[in-house]
């Protein structure tokens, strides 16, 4: 249905200790955190919650594990309109956790504990399969096994589903097989090291987008943080202006963009507005504290894309 694909999430699922600190810890520092709050996050659950926010309908295909953090995380998942019948409740492991330091300036430092997300398997996508190949959008991360999201990105090929892959948190290299999604969205560190460059301004962030589609990604989004985003049609590259936002809190922006873009993306054949929807819920979250509890809604995106202003100055 063009108004509201399905999009299937296969990724992580995170409880986020978010801890507010005036600066963040160098190593070997003790610093007197301000407060912590427990929000669910994990790249994966954020994705479909941001897919979810912006009207797709949601189905995520995960693992948590059989303790409080676990229960948590599913009600919410389900709270925010994603279906999660395919998620498994690993007895013997923990649920993902993710402990989030943010400063004053919103600054972020991130240590994951994957847990349950390590043992989403092959056998897990692939007993999915009908949900994934009945579905409109694909939406993976590198959050779980890569072979995982290799089997999921190859169900999906199968089935003609149309793939966006979000190659976070950064693994260097990607296998082969991953070069056959439809969309690849890194952010500036992660398309660094995929391509062993470095990004530093407009014309090297433009010959990293050319070099990822000479590497056979067919669709480049870069995000540039409060820059906006680069993309590639028809061979040339684009750049969508981010949105002026007092930033509080970064995280999670990219998951919102990734999120937000499935969606968006799927039946337009401009992928310049999907690119645009997405930079203004990225500004969104960035502008507040948290994962899943600062994703915008459609209304809120259309409401900034309207009333916002474009941050100029990127070159
Ligand atoms: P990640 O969160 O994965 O590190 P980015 O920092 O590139 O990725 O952010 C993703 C998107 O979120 C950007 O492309 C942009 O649209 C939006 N965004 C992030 N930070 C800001 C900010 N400070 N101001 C405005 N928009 C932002």
């Amino acid at each position: 249905m063009q108004n509201q694909p399905h999009v299937v999430v296969v990724g992580s699922i995170n409880m986020d200790l978010v801890v507010r600190c005036p600066s963040l810890p160098k190593p070997g520092e003790t610093i007197l955190a301000e407060d912590v709050q427990e929000l669910p996050g994990g790249k994966g659950a954020n994705q479909a919650v941001a897919a979810s926010r912006m009207g797709g309908a949601v189905s995520m295909v995960g693992r948590v594990g059989d303790d409080a953090f676990g229960s948590e995380l599913l009600k919410h998942l389900r709270d925010q309109g994603v279906e999660i019948s395919h998620v498994r409740v690993s007895s013997d492991k923990a649920s993902g956790l993710a402990v989030v330091s943010v400063d004053d300036k919103g600054e972020n430092s991130i240590l994951v504990v994957p847990g349950a997300n390590a043992f989403v398997s092959e056998e897990d996508v692939w007993a999915s399969k009908e949900l994934i190949q009945n579905a409109d959008v694909l939406l993976v991360q590198l959050e779980i096994p890569v072979e995982t999201v290799v089997a999921a990105v190859k169900i999906a090929n199968q089935g003609g589903v149309r793939v966006v892959l979000d190659p976070a948190p950064s693994i260097g290299l990607l296998p082969e097989e991953l070069k056959q999604v439809d969309l690849i969205c890194p952010n500036v560190p992660e398309a660094e090291a995929i391509l062993n460059c470095r990004i530093f301004d407009r014309a090297s962030a433009e010959s990293a987008a050319t070099k990822l589609h000479e590497r056979g990604f067919s669709k480049t989004v870069i995000t540039l943080g409060e820059n906006g985003a680069l993309y590639t049609q028809e061979g040339s590259s684009v750049h969508a202006k981010g949105f002026e936002v007092a930033a509080v809190d970064t995280t999670a922006a990219g998951d919102a963009f990734a999120g937000t873009l499935a969606v968006q993306w799927y039946g337009q054949k401009d992928l310049g507005q999907a690119v645009a929807f997405a930079n203004a819920a990225g500004a969104l979250t960035a502008g507040r504290l948290g994962a899943q509890t600062a994703m915008p809604d459609a209304e809120e995106v259309r409401a900034i894309q309207m009333d916002g202003v474009l941050r100029n100055g990127w070159s």
